[in-house]
């Protein structure tokens, strides 16, 4: 029978199969392009969704006799990504060819790093939803060119090849085998994204491309030697990276458990279907004929340069977090707001203006991000500032508003806009803390209702339904605590209903 796995914990991660647990072993390659305006041995244009073919020059197009020119801007991303990864940078590196022919690849070869790649190993930390950090290893990053676009839905009879894309800059980060569900590598991927972000050195669009994932799955039983793995090529979303490694895995655990064995090989993931499917196997597995580029000399970087990039890298979010948690943030809500870099600044404007941190923070992850999310907005995008909701979080604060009048508030924010103090006085907001006009209330409440107060003085927690008269009559603006101190004397309960 199956042995039992060493805790709970362990065991969600594990597959059941029929012979016992399998533990599932992931590692992704990652295509990031590279943010910037040129590409990275040619001065054409990267920008996205140009006319087809009008941002081609000679070297792009493999005319013979181009010189390829290395774009020192890129370079520059590469090392600002590799410090961030927390790795090693290679001062010396070099660019190979990788040989092959595709209609896309018009100079029939790929200009990559294959033996020095600019960026050794380095390191990403994870946050699981249950509060566990684990740490994924980085072997290596390296800088290659794209290729360009063959449109075979364009006319019946022929396909049609876009070179736009062709000589972009790509960085290629390839991980440890150290991922162990799907949850962990899309969770890889989210901060893998948030990292580049913040650095500016990719815009982590998975929708158009800029940053895609090669993912490799194996399966073992728990403590035994890594299996044979296969590669899901090009997978374009978080959703789709989860779904390929669940699909695989169980695959595999299939073919294993009915005696089969693994072939090391090259699948496809069809979203539609849901499933991975055969490409090529690793025997049919292209000879690329590595060698180092002729045109082009080692790449040779100097140590200050390396150094003065280091100075200049922005707070990235693991140290935000920290910092956040110093001021009294949960690890959660600190690994919210962090996540992107404009939510981790609209909440310290926030702060700037006036609001407690741990109360801004709680403003924004019960009440703000929920409706942002609901109409598909952001905090750049969406209609109140960081000014106004700070401000909502000190009159409430100040107990000039209740929690609950703080959320009409927010709704006449959202659609109306306006200074949210300005807006508690002219619509009579703010919250009844006058002891005489909230005793004259309870006083008419108990008046009319003899019946509910002989019941009270026998079921206490019946206060209840009075505190929720007086609200009523006073539009919920009766300061809750003046409400419960009054209607605990007026009704003669001596201790909590
Ligand atoms: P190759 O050079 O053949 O592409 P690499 O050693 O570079 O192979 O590995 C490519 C990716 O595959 C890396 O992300 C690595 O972590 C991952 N990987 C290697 N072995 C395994 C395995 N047994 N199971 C899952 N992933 C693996
Ligand atoms: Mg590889």
């Amino acid at each position: 029978m199956s042995a039992a796995p060493e805790s709970p914990k362990e065991r969600s991660k594990l597959i059941n199969g029929q012979t016992g647990p399998w533990e599932i072993v992931i590692g992704l390659e990652v295509h990031a392009q590279v943010l910037s305006k040129a590409k990275l041995f040619s001065g054409a244009s990267t920008a996205f969704g140009a006319e087809p073919n009008s941002q081609v020059s000679f070297v792009d197009a493999g005319m013979p006799g181009m010189l390829p020119v290395i774009n020192r801007y890129c370079v520059e991303q590469a090392v600002r990504t590799g410090l961030g990864l927390k790795a090693q940078i290679n001062l010396t590196s070099v660019f190979d060819r990788k040989n092959y022919f595709y209609p896309d690849l018009p100079s029939g070869y790929q200009i990559s790093q294959y033996k020095n790649p600019v960026v050794g190993e380095g390191e990403v930390f994870i946050d699981l939803p249950d509060g566990e950090t684990v740490r994924v290893g980085i072997e290596r990053l390296h800088l290659e060119q794209d290729a360009g676009k063959s449109l075979h839905d364009q006319h019946p009879d022929y396909s049609y090849v876009d070179l736009n894309r062709s000589g972009v800059a790509l960085m290629e980060i390839v991980t440890k085998p150290d991922m162990r569900s799907s949850e962990e590598a899309a969770a890889f991927l989210r901060k893998l994204r948030a990292i580049v972000r913040y650095l500016g050195t990719c815009d982590g669009n998975m929708d158009e491309g800029s940053m895609r994932a090669d993912v490799n799955v194996s399966v073992r039983k728990p403590g035994a030697p890594l299996g044979t793995r296969c590669e899901v090529k090009n997978v374009n979303s978080m959703r789709f990276v989860a779904q390929a490694v669940e699909f695989e895995a169980r695959r595999q655990v299939d073919i294993l458990e009915s005696g089969g064995s693994i072939k090391q090989e090259t699948r496809l993931y069809d979203n539609r279907a849901g499933e991975t499917r055969s490409m090529r196997s690793k025997e049919e597995a292209h000879d690329y004929r590595y060698f180092p580029d002729p045109d082009l000399l080692p790449l040779v970087l100097e140590d200050a340069w390396v150094k003065e990039i280091a100075k200049s890298l922005p707070e990235l979010p693991d140290e935000k977090k920290a910092r956040f948690m110093k001021a009294g943030l949960s690890a959660y809500d600190a690994a919210v707001l962090v996540s992107e870099r404009e939510t981790a600044d609209y909440f310290e404007a926030m702060v700037r203006d006036g609001a407690d941190a741990k109360q801004a923070a709680n403003w924004l992850n019960n009440e703000y991000f929920g409706r942002l999310n609901k109409a598909g907005l952001t905090v750049s995008t969406g209609p109140v500032s960081a000014t106004a909701n700070s401000a909502i979080v000190q009159v409430v604060a100040a107990n000039v508003i209740s929690g609950k009048i703080a959320k009409d508030l927010l709704d006449i924010v959202w659609t109306e806009g306006g200074d949210p103090r300005a807006i508690v006085e002219s619509r009579g907001l703010r919250q009844v803390t006058d002891t005489g006009a909230i005793e004259k209330a309870v006083d008419e409440i108990i008046a009319a209702n003899p019946d509910k107060v002989a019941e009270v003085k026998a079921k206490p927690k019946l206060a209840g339904w009075f505190v929720g008269q007086v609200m009523k009559v006073t539009g919920g603006k009766a300061n809750p605590q003046v409400v419960n101190a009054i209607l605990k004397e007026r009704l003669g309960i001596t201790e909590e209903g």
